[in-house]
């Protein structure tokens, strides 16, 4: 069985790319919770479902067969046989995800999937990174991250990713999804126990530093209980 570690944190605070290198760097599994919640957004974009309806939501979710592995070299993401790997990337995704997002039942849902996915796993730990998984999906695990990164950080850098969108408006559509979000979950204050790292004044490779010095501690005092 393979345990948890689990990295939370904002749109923009660089936790992909940190949980993507620490993953390949360490042998650990990959997990991109919020590519589950885009795949299902992207499903019913698709099929012109509203994704502001939960009873649609519920409805897309109950008939919904999403692939997504943990190989951190293999982003694939797949919805029945259609790939998605860019398509749930897209800005048209990441404005209607947070509605799908907000259906109780719907979370539930992939959150059990989410774990059957890290208890069957061949790695030794999987790095799981979202906006609930140190307080929802696994609150107990042994490595729990906030990885934040001051709002203007985090706009800048997520416009610098869609090159020729306009900043203004990825900045501004950035700030709405936040604030969508975090009326479901709050992922901008850390949980009790939740180590929080500030990535604001860190460049790529000292947040992976900074990151993997809390797992290291962590791993470390767990195997010394
Ligand atoms: O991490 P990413 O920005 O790709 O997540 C896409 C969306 O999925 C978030 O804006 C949020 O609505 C949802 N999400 C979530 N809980 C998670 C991961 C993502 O609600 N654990």
């Amino acid at each position: 069985m393979s345990s948890f570690i689990a990295i939370d944190g904002p749109a923009g605070s660089g936790k992909s790319s940190v949980a993507k290198a620490i993953a390949r760097q360490r042998g650990y599994g990959l997990l991109d919770t919020g590519a589950a919640y885009r795949a299902l957004a992207w499903s019913m974009l698709e099929s012109g479902a509203d994704t502001n309806d939960p009873e649609a939501v519920i409805a897309a979710a109950s008939d919904f067969d999403l692939r997504l592995g943990l190989d951190p070299d293999d982003r694939t993401v797949a919805v029945g046989d259609a790939d998605v790997t860019t398509a749930i990337r897209e800005p048209r995704v990441s404005s209607a995800v947070s509605g799908v997002a907000r259906v109780p039942s719907v979370r539930e849902q992939v959150n059990i999937f989410f774990r059957s996915l890290v208890a069957n796993a061949p790695h030794p730990a999987v790095v799981v990174e979202g906006r609930d998984i140190t307080t929802v999906v696994a609150p107990d695990a042994a490595v729990r991250i906030l990885l934040t990164a001051a709002p203007e950080v985090r706009a800048a850098r997520r416009a610098g990713e869609l090159a020729g969108e306009n900043a203004a408006a990825v900045a501004e559509a950035l700030h709405r999804r936040d604030a969508s979000d975090s009326a479901v979950v709050d992922f901008l204050n850390a949980a009790e126990g939740v180590e929080v790292v500030d990535s604001t004044h860190l460049d790529f490779p000292q947040t992976i530093d900074a990151v993997l010095a809390v797992i290291d501690r962590k791993q470390g005092a767990e195997h010394g209980r």
